[in-house]
């Protein structure tokens, strides 16, 4: 019998894990599906990973996900099951979760984004009581000061001008000139501006939450216990109380039983467990032949995410980063829209300097937008009750007018500025952006798409029609910048046909109060209608966060940690 058994050792499960167990009288177990990854075998390519490690492998993604990302409409699930076509999106399956294979990317939302959260239900979720945790997760290299922490376990650290490679400088210049000043530290300062990307990794290599938070002391508590390829099958009730969990343990069948389950599974499995367990809406439940535990309308529904479109940019030689510079991130952005209803800052902006690890990928930097303030809401539904199959995800990107319009307009914002020197010298070209298949399968690093990706960067360095045919053949269109300006028509189809999410699914869980029927969890993250179960993850955020979401869900887990113990927040 244990006091928490926390299903899902991702970004946020590996750090409730620890601040539990630190707590000698309380028993602690977490449960992973996929494999461990203790200190002393962490692989090199989790560790020096600027791109992805095991990029979509078997062995740490759940591969069988996918999602639908286009506006839904009238349509019905089946409708739009039958008319449009499924991406993949990838989703963790391994300890550490989203933060041992992500970007490492560690930005906190913007402070008005926590007041939000607790002006729409989420009580004490306020800014003032989520500083002291986003302090106390970090151990930051750069700055100090009351906006920052210098001794939790993910270090943070920032890549600044002087190691940047020409194009990102330059690009900085000529935001400059488009009225975006370069500040240093985006977690102090919050207006319109460009800054370094903060990212939670020290010199040589990432720091997941299972590298930060379950270190070799952690690890040796005996009121610890890690189930790696744990994969939980059902949450096991007695009347309305959750009391175990069923899962497939190495292979075989276990019940692992607890004071209190916690569901740490992240924004597409956690509703999806909590569904199967028959919380969730009372219909759509029953016509799968699930039992009604808990008639909650808002698990699965709510789901957000961030929409990404990017312009290409076939950087000249000079604008091109050194081999041996391994940063490709640089330069982050928050700039607002300026549209009615929107808040300032809602929108972001950041520069690649090297699209791929390839050679051919050494060639291309890329410039990604979109709203960081997003409000399209899409959902998170049962195909079956069995726990073997994946549940259908609707991102329904872009449906809503304000992502639209903010999205069309940040697009000609950033081909004027890619137009402005210092920057336009630097570019034999600059192109509508497209994330497709093709490019997804070069991702893969194999000696294949290295024949393949060198050949392409042989061409590309012989210039004019050889290299009109890699661009053309990889873009598969000839759409140019000057389309999308001179035709709004042009614009949106390539908008609505290119946006990308940027694996920020958060909200299927949404935080709430008592009298909110779309609410699933209250603010101590209890699920409402039933009892001993918790959901602690990115599902539970009310509303998105004006940045990536890992730091953020982080400090959800921290401030969890302490609700669950019964501690009080502590002074920012
Ligand atoms: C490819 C990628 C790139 C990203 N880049 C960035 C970035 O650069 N910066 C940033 O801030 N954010 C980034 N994100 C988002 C960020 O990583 C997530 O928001 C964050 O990891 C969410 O944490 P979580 O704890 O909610 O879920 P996760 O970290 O996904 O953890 C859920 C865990 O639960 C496990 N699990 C699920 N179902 C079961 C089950 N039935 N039984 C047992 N275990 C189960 C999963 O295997 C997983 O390990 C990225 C995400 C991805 C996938």
């Amino acid at each position: 019998m244990f006091d928490y058994v926390i299903v899902g050792g991702g970004s946020a499960g590996c750090v409730l894990a620890s601040r539990l167990s630190a707590d000698p009288s309380k028993q602690v177990a977490l449960l992973e599906a996929g494999p461990d990854t203790p200190p002393e075998s962490v692989s090199s390519e989790i560790y020096a990973a600027s791109f992805l490690p095991h990029y979509f492998g078997e062995a740490t993604y759940w591969t069988k996900l996918e999602a639908y990302l286009d506006p839904v409409g009238n349509k019905s699930v089946e409708e739009m099951m039958r008319t449009q076509t499924p991406r993949r999106y990838e989703q963790a399956r391994i300890m550490g979760g989203g933060s041992t294979v992500n970007g490492q990317v560690a930005i906190r939302g913007l402070p008005g984004d926590y007041d939000e959260w607790e002006a729409v239900g989420a009580e004490g979720w306020n800014w003032r009581n989520c500083l002291p945790y986003f302090k106390r997760l970090e151990r930051d290299m750069d700055f100090d000061g009351p906006m920052h922490g210098k001794s939790g376990p993910i270090p943070i650290r920032r890549c600044f001008p002087p190691d940047w490679g020409a194009f990102s400088l330059a690009f900085r210049d000529s935001l400059a000139q488009n009225g975006i000043p370069y500040y240093e530290d985006c977690h102090a300062e919050f207006g319109d501006g460009c800054f370094p990307f903060p990212r939670n990794n020290i010199l040589t290599h990432r720091v997941s939450t299972a590298i930060g938070y379950l270190d070799s002391a952690v690890r040796l508590r005996r009121n610890l216990t890690i189930m790696p390829n744990t994969a939980l099958r059902a949450i096991a009730f007695d009347g309305n109380r959750a009391v175990a969990v069923q899962a497939d343990r190495e292979g075989a069948p276990a019940r692992i039983e607890g004071r209190e389950i916690v569901v740490c599974a992240g924004a597409l499995h956690s509703p999806a467990i909590l569904m199967r367990a028959g919380i969730g809406p009372g219909e759509q439940l029953q016509a799968l032949g699930i039992a009604v535990r808990a008639d909650r309308p808002g698990v699965g529904a709510n789901l957000l995410e961030h929409p990404l479109a990017g312009i290409g940019i076939h950087l000249k030689p000079e604008g091109r980063l050194a081999p041996t510079m391994r940063n490709n991130f640089t330069l982050n952005m928050r700039f607002s829209s300026g549209l009615e209803g929107c808040p300032g800052q809602d929108m972001k902006l950041s520069v690649s300097n090297r699209f791929a690890w390839s050679k051919a990928g050494a060639h291309f930097g890329t410039v990604q937008f979109g709203p960081n303030k997003s409000y399209s809401q899409g959902f998170v539904r049962l195909r079956d009750a069995s726990p073997a199959s994946e549940p259908i995800v609707a991102f329904n990107l872009m449906s809503d007018p304000r992502d639209l319009t903010r999205m069309m307009n940040a697009v000609r914002f950033v081909i004027g500025v890619l137009q402005t020197p210092p920057a336009r010298d630097l570019s034999y070209a600059i192109f509508p952006g497209v994330y497709g298949e093709m490019i997804r399968n070069l991702m893969t690093q194999s000696k294949l798409n290295t024949f393949l990706t060198d050949m392409a960067a042989t061409m590309l360095n012989m210039g004019g029609a050889p290299r009109r045919f890699v661009t053309n053949m990889v873009m598969k269109s000839n759409l140019t910048v000057d389309d999308l300006l001179r035709d709004d028509a042009k614009l949106e189809a390539w908008i609505r046909q290119g946006v990308q999410g940027d694996w920020h699914a958060c909200g299927t869980c949404k935080m709430g109060a008592p009298d909110d029927r779309a609410a699933v969890v209250d603010p101590h993250c209890r699920v409402y209608g039933v009892e001993g179960l918790r959901v602690v993850d990115a599902s539970v955020m009310p509303t998105i966060p004006a940045a990536n979401t890992n730091i953020s869900t982080i400090m959800i887990a921290e401030k969890m940690s302490d609700a669950i113990l019964g501690r009080p927040v502590p002074a920012a």
